[in-house]
């Protein structure tokens, strides 16, 4: 047991905070400006010599045992190792010295974070009673669920509904994606469950590893309520034999799709 008298670098306590981010902020990286209430050492506080470990930061106990007379040392309870304690300190300033402060920060969130992820900023946590290292500043990422377009890894999902007529004759169309509104192309003929993939219109990856696409699945809307008039010109049309279902050889159903997608 023993070792030196030297008393150990305290270490001021992590603090944790949250922090909401919408896709745009994701997909894009942000400077974040964040108001915390940081424990730093106060003003006007003295200290003096720790009476209990005379500044040794450590306490030696000389016990009796079988083998004969062990020392065994301890970290001081009183002044936690620091081998200082607090003298005089002005109300609101905790026994250790510290008073809470509001701070703004200004932290820096890469692109293409996740929900739940952490981020750690060393030294931005609170101090350290009777002057150590501060504590680190952690923050955990929430995600804002987007309204549009919903989030699988680095890829972006858009639900688009057309008509069945815009399906039939074709149609151009604006997207909602991350970096702005995209007209995209539907072509004739486009069958309800087609999925177009806009390349690069995802996220960026955290670790570089290239940036996701935007899935825009087809679907095509069916109307719910016809006025006999609409109703008859669908009849009209019934036993047309370009209205027969007849899938040719290469399209794809939806369980080949989603192999040809996510396997
Ligand atoms: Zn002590």
């Amino acid at each position: 047991g023993g070792g030196g008298g030297r008393s150990r670098t305290r270490k001021g306590s992590n603090l944790r905070i949250k922090l909401k981010l919408t896709l745009e902020e994701i997909a894009n990286g942000v400077e974040k400006k964040i108001k915390v209430n940081r424990l730093v050492q106060a003003d006007g506080v003295t200290f003096k010599t720790c009476p209990a470990c005379q500044g040794q930061g450590q306490v030696r106990k000389v016990v009796n045992t079988m083998l004969g007379q062990m020392v065994s040392a301890s970290t001081c309870s009183s002044c936690g190792g620091s081998g200082q304690i607090i003298d005089k300190r002005p109300p609101g300033v905790d026994n250790s010295g510290l008073v809470s402060k509001e701070d703004v920060i200004s932290v820096r969130v890469p692109a293409g974070v996740g929900d739940g992820m952490q981020l750690s900023m060393a030294g931005k946590g609170n101090e350290a009673p009777g002057g150590g290292v501060p504590g680190d500043l952690l923050i955990q990422i929430e995600e804002v669920e987007d309204k549009m377009l919903k989030r699988d890894g680095n890829n972006l999902i858009y639900d688009l509904h057309i008509s069945f007529i815009d399906a039939a004759l074709g149609t151009s169309v604006e997207v909602p994606s991350v970096s702005g509104k995209v007209r995209i192309k539907i072509d004739p003929g486009t069958q309800s469950g087609k999925i177009l993939r806009l390349r690069g219109k995802g996220l960026r990856d955290l670790n570089g590893y290239g940036t996701g696409d935007q899935l825009v699945y087809i679907n095509v809307w069916t109307p719910k309520r016809l006025t006999s008039e609409e109703r008859s010109k669908l009849e009209s049309l019934k036993q047309s034999p370009n209205f027969q279902p007849s899938p040719e050889a290469g399209e794809k159903g939806f369980f080949e799709r989603m192999k040809e997608y996510f396997g």
